[in-house]
């Protein structure tokens, strides 16, 4: 279970505001507050962004938005 975490807040309000895009390719683009980042899924689905929050903390609300989005639809089969 998640606690209340600023971060899982703000992915949840860009992911329910349509500021991320699914590109294709396992790759989305997040429009944040400072600009629009990417965010990549490798084959094993672990998600990275280009961001500097990303970069130094391995975690950022771009990541998350993403997540929440993939929750919220289901996974495809493949
Ligand atoms: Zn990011």
């Amino acid at each position: 279970m998640r606690r209340f975490d600023p971060l899982y807040e703000k992915a949840r309000k860009l992911a329910q505001s349509g500021r991320v895009e699914f590109l294709g390719n396992g790759v989305y683009n997040v429009v944040g507050d400072h600009g629009t980042y990417s965010v990549a899924e490798d084959h094993t689905g672990k998600l990275s962004c280009n961001c500097l929050g990303y970069l130094q903390k391995g975690r950022c609300s771009h990541v998350v938005a993403v997540e929440f989005m993939g929750k919220r639809r289901r996974r495809k089969p493949r």
